[in-house]
C-alpha cells in the first residue's frame, strides 16, 4: 500500500538547565535520529523498555511534543514544523489512545456526551443525529448502545478502554497511535481490546502505531516491528520473521522474557537475563549504545556505533555481530565505511 507517515531521522533532545541563567548543561537525548515508514492500513508495532523513547516519538508523530531535528511526513505533506494552527483540520486525521483513558474521561460527563463531543465539535450532527451516531459507535466498540447515559465510573477497566476507542473514533481518524492501550487491563481483557482494535482496522481502514514495552502485545496485532532501545532503532522487520530469526541480540534478550504459548516450537528459547539496567539517556553509552548489557560485546561494539542496515529484504538490524543471519560483521564494519 501507498506510505501514509514517513519518519526521517527524527530526534528529540531536552535540554537541562542550571543556575539562574538556565543555562543548557546537558540534554536528554529521548529519541536519537529514528527513521520508519508506516503504510495505508497497516500496523507498526513500537517496542521497546521504558525510557527508550517510544512514547516521546508518538507524541512527536502526534505533534503533541516539538523534534529537535527531523522529519514527520503525513500522506506526503510535511508537518514536522506546521504551526498548532495549521495543524488543526489534522488533528481529526491524527489521534491517540492512551493506557489509561479513565484519566481522560470527564467523570462528570455521561458516555453519550463523552463520544458525542466529537460529533458535535463536527457541527455536522443534529441531537437526534448525534445520539444516534454515538450509540452506533458503542455498537461498534462492543457496548450497550444502553450505556448512553452512563458515566464512566460505573465501567470496568477494559469497557473505559472501549469509551475511548469509540470517542477517538468519532473524529474519522486516519492513523491512530495507541500507547500501550492494553498494558492497564487485566491478561483476559487484553486480548479482547487487542481483537476490537484489529477488528476497526478492516472496518474502518485504519492505521495504526502501537507502542508496547514487551513484544507479547503486539505479536497478534502488528504487520511489522521496530525494537526501540536507549532512542534508537535497533532492529525493525516484519513481524513474523522478527519473531522467528531476530537479528539483535537486544531483541533476542526480549523475546526470551515472552511466554511462549507452545514450548515445542522453536521459538521457546532460553531465558536471557539482561545485566544491569537501561542506562541514562542523559549520557548515553558511546558506540552501540546496547555494549553495556550486551553478552557478545567485543570492543568494536564500543568504538564504532553499528549503522541500522537491511541484513535480510526487509529486515534491518544495527548490530556488528547480528544472529540469524549469513552476513558477517566484517560485511557490516566495510558497509559503514
Ligand atoms: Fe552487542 Fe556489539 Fe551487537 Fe551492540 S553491536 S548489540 S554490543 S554485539
Amino acid at each position: 500500500g501507498e506510505v501514509l507517515l514517513e519518519v526521517d531521522g527524527l530526534g528529540k533532545h531536552f535540554p537541562v538547565t542550571a543556575g539562574v541563567l538556565r543555562r543548557q548543561v546537558a540534554a536528554v537525548k529521548a529519541v536519537d535520529g529514528v527513521s520508519f515508514t508506516v503504510r495505508k492500513g497497516e500496523t507498526l508495532g513500537l517496542v521497546g523498555e521504558s525510557g527508550c523513547g517510544k512514547t516521546t516519538t508518538g507524541r512527536m508523530i502526534m505533534r503533541l511534543l516539538d523534534p529537535s531535528f527531523g522529519r514527520i511526513v503525513f500522506e506526503g505533506r510535511d508537518i514536522t514544523k506546521l504551526s498548532q494552527k495549521r495543524m488543526r483540520p489534522l488533528r481529526r486525521d491524527l489521534q491517540m489512545i492512551f493506557q489509561d483513558p479513565y484519566s481522560s474521561l470527564n467523570p462528570r460527563q455521561t458516555v453519550g456526551a463523552i463520544v458525542g463531543a466529537a460529533f458535535r465539535l463536527q457541527k455536522i450532527q443534529t441531537e437526534q443525529g448525534v445520539k444516534k451516531a454515538v450509540q452506533e459507535l458503542l455498537e461498534l466498540v462492543g457496548l450497550n448502545p444502553e450505556h448512553y447515559n452512563r458515566y464512566p465510573h460505573e465501567f470496568s477497566g477494559g469497557q473505559r478502554q472501549r469509551i475511548g476507542i469509540a470517542r477517538t473514533l468519532a473524529l474519522r481518524p486516519k492513523l491512530i497511535v495507541a500507547d500501550e492501550p492494553v498494558s492497564a487491563l487485566d491478561v483476559s481483557v487484553q486480548a479482547q481490546v487487542v481483537n476490537l482494535l484489529e477488528d476497526l482496522q478492516d472496518e474502518l481502514d485504519l492505521t495504526y502505531v502501537v507502542i508496547a514495552h514487551d513484544l507479547s502485545v503486539v505479536r497478534h496485532i502488528a504487520d511489522r516491528v521496530a525494537v526501540m532501545y536507549l532512542g534508537k532503532i535497533v532492529e525493525i522487520a516484519d513481524r513474523d520473521d522478527l519473531y522467528e530469526r531476530p537479528m539483535h541480540p537486544y531483541t533476542n534478550a526480549l523475546l526470551s522474557a515472552v511466554p511462549v504459548p507452545d514450548p515445542s516450537r522453536r521459538e521457546g528459547r532460553d531465558r536471557i537475563r539482561l545485566q544491569g539496567d537501561v542506562p541514562s539517556p542523559l549520557d548515553p553509552p558511546p558506540a552501540c549504545r546496547f555494549h553495556t548489557r550486551c553478552w557478545k560485546a567485543q570492543d568494536i561494539c564500543k568504538q564504532v556505533e553499528p549503522p541500522l542496515v537491511e541484513l535480510s529484504p526487509g529486515h534491518q538490524a544495527a548490530c556488528h555481530f547480528p544472529e540469524n543471519t549469513t552476513v558477517s560483521a566484517t560485511d557490516l564494519v566495510a558497509a559503514q565505511s
